[in-house]
């Protein structure tokens, strides 16, 4: 139970992700319904908990961390958790603690993020148009996402931004989002439209948009080269000779990345997933309740990454109107 955390078939996992909170403040049409129900506060892991299976992650080598959600700006006191966190940054056992994040809190806590050592934050935003931001999200408003980003920006916060291609949605508006990141200095990756989750109509059917297309439409209005810049996430870069911005293109319903994952998924209602794709999981909640210094969850942690996955298994089926994942992107983050 000491040492870091090697899967069957080989691979590292140092980079864990955190869903802190299912609930958002948002209802984006491709992850969520209008009427969410969302899970009783008893359910969900109290800060203190998630703070401690975090810990326990990275004293067995995770060297990333990334808060996500639902909305993590949301949960009430989530900076304490981050600021907790945080003391891993100044011994050096973390090298990362980020957050993908909506955007709408960001006004109110960049500065503060800022403080406490996050330097990269994703931010999701797939239109730069005011009226289709908000009926792709249904709830939210674009002037508040960008004033968050500027205050972001003034606390030297270097910005992705992610952003959903979706046919017929915002297909149209690539190299006007291209542009704007590079005049912004922030780099920009493509999602494609995953089958997560029961969101109430079919139209992610029709909206999918493999991103080899939407390559292939870039390259009539930019000059791309491929570079061999990585993060800790599966995105593939090139370059924008035009801008000097990258592109990111994370594909995982046209090529499978699974050779190197090295990530983990928990839950805010303590459950591992060992494979955005899979739904197979590890408990980790009656581990981090048990009163025995540590030993349960070390334990829990290691028989679930014996359990990881050699890959995932996502379709997008037109004879099939059922997600061929019931759970959705709010349950594990993305
Ligand atoms: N609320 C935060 C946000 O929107 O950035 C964090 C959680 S959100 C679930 C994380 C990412 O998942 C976002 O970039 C969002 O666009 C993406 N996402 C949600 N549902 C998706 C789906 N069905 N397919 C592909 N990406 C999805
Ligand atoms: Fe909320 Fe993010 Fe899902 Fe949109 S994508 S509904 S902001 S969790």
């Amino acid at each position: 139970m000491d040492g870091p955390l090697i899967d069957p078939h080989g691979r590292t996992v140092d980079y864990l992700r955190v869903s802190v909170t299912d609930r958002c403040d948002f209802r984006c049409v491709y992850c969520m319904s209008e009427d969410m129900s969302f899970l009783p506060k008893k359910d969900v892991l109290s800060l203190e908990e998630i703070e401690l299976i975090c810990s326990a992650f990275i004293y067995r080598g995770v060297k990333k961390l990334r808060l996500t959600g639902g909305e993590p700006l949301v949960r009430r006191n989530v900076m304490w958790l981050f600021r907790k966190l945080s003391r891993h940054l100044k011994t050096h056992a973390l090298e990362e603690l980020t957050i993908t994040t909506n955007g709408s809190q960001l006004e109110r806590f960049a500065d503060e993020l800022s403080d406490i050592g996050i330097r990269r934050i994703n931010v999701s935003l797939d239109t730069l148009d005011p009226e289709k931001f908000s009926s792709i999200t249904r709830w939210g408003r674009l002037d508040n996402v960008k004033r968050g980003l500027e205050v972001a920006k003034r606390a030297n916060i270097k910005i992705k931004i992610n952003t959903v291609a979706l046919r017929g949605v915002n297909d149209n508006e690539f190299d006007n989002l291209i542009s704007w990141c590079g005049d912004e200095g922030f780099d920009i990756t493509f999602i494609e439209v995953m089958p997560m989750g029961e969101i109430g109509d079919s139209a992610r059917l029709d909206q999918y948009m493999p991103l080899s297309m939407v390559r292939a439409q870039l390259n009539n209005s930019w000059t791309l080269k491929d570079i061999a810049y990585k993060t800790a996430g599966p995105a593939r870069y090139v370059k924008v000779e035009e801008t000097g911005g990258r592109i990111g293109f994370i594909t995982p319903m046209t090529h499978n990345f699974c050779e190197t994952c090295n990530r983990v998924r928990l839950t805010c209602t303590g459950m591992l997933y060992m494979c955005l794709g899979q739904e197979d999981r590890a408990d980790l909640r009656t581990a981090v309740k048990a009163d025995d210094g540590g030993d349960s969850l070390m334990a829990a942690i290691d028989e679930a990454i014996g359990r990881k996955p050699k890959g995932h298994d996502f379709i997008i089926d037109r004879r099939r109107q059922d997600p061929s994942n019931p759970r959705h992107m709010s349950v594990t983050g993305g």
